[in-house]
């Protein structure tokens, strides 16, 4: 498998709103940024880089959600890396044979392959590999992005 880089690191949060402005008071992070309301996640973010590093700061509306079990599990912190291959069904297979499991996308429901806005993704089941929870992104070509895609490029 080819992995590219890290395209973006969910952090789950309590408060966003909060957390954000701790980004921004001590990382320079843009003030110009503010949460959004993901409805169809469940989730209320805010979205920024760091350099070629997208974080995603989120925070669950209810409790049970994946951000607020992460959080009554293990605290505040790392909830997953997506990580950009050059072939995400390369990836997937590659880690299937060496024994990982899907995991069911909670935005979409769907399990195994599927698009996003930014590229294909898929999730692999609880912690594949220690520390971290792993999301693989196939980023699309200029000319593979899906229609339905086309007027908001940046939307999870
Ligand atoms: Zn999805």
């Amino acid at each position: 498998m080819d992995i590219l880089g890290i395209k973006h690191m969910a952090i789950a949060v309590r408060d966003v709103d909060t957390a954000l402005a701790q980004y921004q008071r001590f990382l320079g992070v843009d003030p110009a940024i503010e949460p959004m309301d993901l409805t169809k996640g469940g989730s209320r973010e805010a979205h920024f880089d760091f350099g070629a590093v997208e974080i995603q700061l989120c925070q669950s509306y209810e409790p049970g959600h994946r951000f607020a079990q992460h959080i009554d599990q293990h605290g505040e912190g790392l909830h997953h890396v997506c990580l950009s291959v050059s072939d995400i069904h390369v990836a997937v297979e590659q880690a299937l044979a060496a024994g990982a499991e899907l995991k069911e996308c909670s935005s979409c429901n769907v399990t195994g392959i599927h698009e996003h806005s930014e590229g294909w993704i898929c999730f692999l089941k609880g912690e594949s590999v220690p520390g971290m929870e792993i999301e693989f992104m196939q980023v699309y070509e200029p000319d593979e992005v899906p229609e339905r895609f086309r007027s908001s490029p940046r939307n999870m």
